[in-house]
């Protein structure tokens, strides 16, 4: 690819084109409200603070069968693309929309269980890798939800973010924030929504988290040990759910996330991964998608959701719920500095169509300006030169712009760009002259950094 515009010329084009993309072909349908909700087999029908619920996937079935055998019922399942799927600003609760900040996520394993045999799958371990994994590795699948914001900016309704709003920030060393082994008893039965809401106090608490501020970024996730039924787990069709609860110490965002693997199939065992390496894929899907709905609405329904389709049922995991590996947006493994994941999609209004995301660019991030070094020619003949310009690459970068000025000043000339797939390197042709100015800049999709420093090919 190869474009003989001027710079300034080029990078106005690139970025009217991307608001294109971004802003332009969205438009959603209205489809009635609370429509979900109806649903009778879904874990939140009766039960609405079961916010962004995961279905089992027997439960997840039924819901299919039941949409499919009334259409007339003014109800549908949520698209995993296209725009009707597309996710609005509910205007905040208290002020609040999305973790504008960096994610912090405190795991709470309660109960004695978890030293004394109820940890036979060996979760306790997994999940803190997991939670300490996230953000880690240049890993994308966090991007999706840095493209929602909050703030006085946006308005109820958005279906995208105005230049400058607080965006969900990337825990770029870790969203993993503390853990609590709470073992001084074993976790009582039947533990109730309010029950669960009061041990995410507790343990804001035993963090000193005790302002607003300090839990302004947090989510308390309450994992519970295997043979634990919490809020009728697995029978009332719930893998896990997310909530908010109001405290002297701020609002508090927690998940209710039961031992996955007492309900095997139905909550993702083997979903991705076969085999012993498979055991545990449904905390990981299960627990990014309550991390990732708990970071876009924070404390429901404040946040994004599709209120097109009762927001309570649709947010951004929900949206993508139990797509097969291999299927478009399907869950799949996602790679991080201490090991890989299985994980869901979360649905990204601002790819394209709308679509179940794995991956996104991280939004909000700067891109750094590669080190450069000096061009080399590579062949030369009586008509033309071959040369190699080579730098350092840049983390987060997905592609490189090259830029050449051939036989101008840089001052004056006009630079075109080629594009390079290669982290480090590309080969250029060009015909016989006698000297070509070089940079580099390092891009992602939205948008590209600082440039390189420049240097000369004199041949
Ligand atoms: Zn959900």
């Amino acid at each position: 690819m190869r474009a003989n515009l001027g710079r300034r010329v080029r990078l106005i084009g690139q970025f009217t084109a991307i608001a294109a993309i971004f802003f332009g072909l969205h438009v959603c349908y209205a489809l009635g409200q609370n429509q979900q909700s109806q649903n009778p087999y879904s874990p939140a029908y009766g039960h609405p603070y079961r916010h962004g619920a995961v279905p089992t996937r027997e439960a997840w079935k039924k819901m299919q069968q039941w949409w499919a055998a009334y259409p007339a019922s003014g109800t549908v399942a949520p698209a995993t693309s296209g725009s009707t799927g597309d996710l609005t600003f509910q205007g905040g609760t208290d002020g609040i929309g999305v973790v504008s900040g960096i994610p912090k996520v405190y795991v709470v394993f309660w109960g004695s269980q978890w030293i004394s045999g109820g940890d036979p799958n060996g979760a306790a371990t997994y999940l803190q890798d997991f939670y300490a994994g996230i953000g880690t590795g240049g890993e994308t699948w966090s991007g999706t939800m840095t493209q929602y914001c909050d703030g006085s900016t946006v308005r109820t309704g958005a279906t995208s973010c105005p230049s400058g709003a607080p965006i969900v920030g990337y825990p770029s060393n870790g969203a993993l924030a503390g853990v609590w082994f709470d073992d001084s008893a074993p976790v009582p039965t039947d533990v109730t929504q309010a029950q669960i809401a009061a041990e995410a106090v507790s343990a804001a608490a035993h963090f000193g988290n005790t302002t607003a501020a300090s839990n302004r970024y947090a989510q308390y996730v309450i994992a519970f040990p295997s043979g634990a039924d919490p809020d009728g787990f697995p029978d009332a069709g719930f893998c896990a759910w997310h909530n908010y609860t109001s405290s002297s110490y701020g609002d508090i965002a927690y998940t209710n996330l039961p031992y996955q693997t007492d309900y095997p199939q139905g909550c993702g065992e083997n979903y991705v991964n076969s085999g012993a390496a498979g055991i545990l894929d449904g905390f990981s899907i299960v627990g990014g998608h309550e991390y990732a709905e708990s970071l876009t609405d924070m404390l429901p329904t404040g946040g994004w959701c599709d209120s097109s389709l009762s927001c309570g049922t649709h947010e951004d995991g929900d949206e993508c719920v139990w797509i097969a590996p291999g299927q478009p947006g399907g869950a799949a493994d996602v790679v991080m500095d201490n090991g890989s994941y299985a994980m869901q999609s979360t649905w990204s209004n601002n790819d394209p169509n709308g679509e179940c995301a794995i991956s996104h660019v991280i939004e909000g991030s700067s891109i750094g300006a590669p080190s450069f070094n000096t061009p080399q020619v590579v062949q030369w003949t009586s008509l033309s030169v071959t040369y190699r310009v080579s730098w350092t690459s840049v983390s987060n970068a997905t592609s490189y712009a090259v830029w050449e000025l051939w036989n101008g000043y840089p001052s004056s000339g006009s630079f075109s760009y080629f594009l390079s797939s290669s982290p480090t390197d590309i080969e250029v042709g060009v015909p016989k002259g006698s000297w070509v100015y070089l940079e580099v800049q390092a891009c992602h999709a939205s948008e590209c950094g600082d440039f390189s420093g420049q240097d000369e090919l004199v041949y």
